[in-house]
């Protein structure tokens, strides 16, 4: 007998016909014999829709107020679920973030799991009844509600494996599991069959959505083995784990992230301390960097370009401005039209040539590279948006990634 925590994801549970399905898929596992723990997340559109509500009220809504909101949308499917698997001939009990206590640390709409308490998964399981946990949700040590930031089912369920020592954590999507690139934009992508979790973690913070980035470093830290899987096929998905598979190829997948903005800061003065203060403000503002290339120094000036996210764009240029004047730097630029594709395997680390070969690739297409980044596992080029579909499926090919 195994213990498996299954996750479930929006879409799985958004009609009464999905969750049934979702519902008799828990009990198949369990009639195999397994204890099972089910995580859910909001039904659907609901958590986006609740924080429409809330807009239409304030434009700035307190983070608390917003929690309490947002936590609802989890409470619907933990309810509904346990529903269905009773009409299903099973024992559930549907409980909340604080009723299991999942302690967080003090910090609305994006905080951390500290720990998770077994005592009443425990006491549930050995009666017989399956736990059906609401994801994304947690207390704080005061009683205070908090939720773990968009898509943070993910994370629950991997701290209820962690905690509870689970064999594996399922997270069923609407995907059939990881693949070597987008299929919208490259038709003959291939599921994964392995990942590493170094590899899932640069996947997932270059450009490719299936885990919650928080998640996978959660699973690598406790080492909870995740399987990543299609809740509407029954086919083996991509399972996440320790160890490389043999044999080791140099480039497992080719991602893509269109969430960039380039920012430029212009003739800057080339002394001690510059780099160090303009991005200690940006960092005071919370702005998170990825990319960041210097210019050689002519005249004693140099240029400094950074990459964000669209999303902290504003920010980032504000921070800049003003280091800009205090410095008396000539211009700020920010630049939107760019994206970032990568190419990510963990056996680039004895694999010489990955980087020429993948600016080659980009070469024979004419696309011109701007930005350049370098990980043990992953190559990354900021390029011009429009190219994307093409850089991605010419790099699928230079590293046979279509092949077994
Ligand atoms: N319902 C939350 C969201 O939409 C959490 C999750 O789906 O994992 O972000
Ligand atoms: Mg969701």
């Amino acid at each position: 007998m195994s213990l498996i925590v299954q996750k479930f994801g929006g879409t799985s549970v958004a009609t009464p016909e999905r969750m049934f399905h979702v519902a008799r898929r828990v009990a198949r596992t369990r009639r195999a014999g397994h204890q099972v723990v089910v995580v859910v997340s909001a039904p659907g559109d609901t958590t986006d829709e609740l924080i429409a509500r809330a807009r239409q009220i304030t434009e700035r809504p307190s983070p608390r107020e917003l929690d309490m909101l947002l936590a609802v949308g989890e409470q619907i499917s933990i309810a509904l679920l346990a529903m269905a698997l009773q009409e299903e001939g099973e024992r559930a009990t549907s409980l909340t973030g604080w009723q299991v206590r999942i302690l967080t640390e003090p910090v609305h709409t994006k905080a951390r799991i500290l720990d998770v308490e077994r005592g009443r998964l425990l006491d549930e399981l050995s009666r017989g009844r399956i736990p059906v946990v609401a994801g994304f949700q947690g207390v704080t040590a005061s009683g205070e509600l908090t939720t773990l930031g968009r898509g943070g089912s993910d994370t629950t369920a991997v701290a209820l494996a962690a905690a509870l020592g689970a064999d594996v954590c399922e997270i069923y999507t609407d995907v059939p599991g990881v693949f070597t690139a987008d299929p919208r934009l490259v038709p003959n992508a291939r599921k994964l069959p392995y990942l590493t979790y170094d590899e899932m973690l640069e996947m997932a913070s270059s450009g490719a959505v299936v885990v919650q980035t928080r998640a996978a470093e959660y699973a690598k830290l406790h080492r909870v083995r995740l399987h990543v899987r299609s809740t509407f096929e029954d086919t083996e998905g991509t399972i996440i784990g320790e160890e490389p598979m043999e044999p080791v190829r140099s480039v497992n997948a080719v991602t893509h992230d269109l969430d960039v903005c380039k920012i430029t800061v212009q003739d800057l003065p080339d002394v001690p301390g510059v780099a160090h203060r303009l991005f200690g403000v940006l960092a005071e503002a919370h702005v998170n960097v990825d990319m960041i290339v210097q210019t050689a120094s002519r005249g004693g000036r140099a240029d400094i370009s950074f990459t964000v996210s669209r999303g902290d764009a504003r920010a980032a240029v504000e921070g800049a401005e003003r280091v800009a004047r205090e410095l008396g730097a000539t211009k700020v630029e920010s630049e939107e039209g760019v994206a970032k594709v990568s190419v990510v395997g963990a056996g680039m680390v004895s694999n010489p040539g990955v980087a020429a070969a993948m600016f080659g690739a980009l070469a024979a297409e004419q696309i011109n590279i701007q930005m350049i980044s370098t990980s043990e596992i992953k190559i990354s080029c900021v390029i011009d948006a429009a190219s994307v579909p093409r850089a991605v499926r010419a790099l699928h090919r230079a590293f046979n990634l279509e092949e077994e």
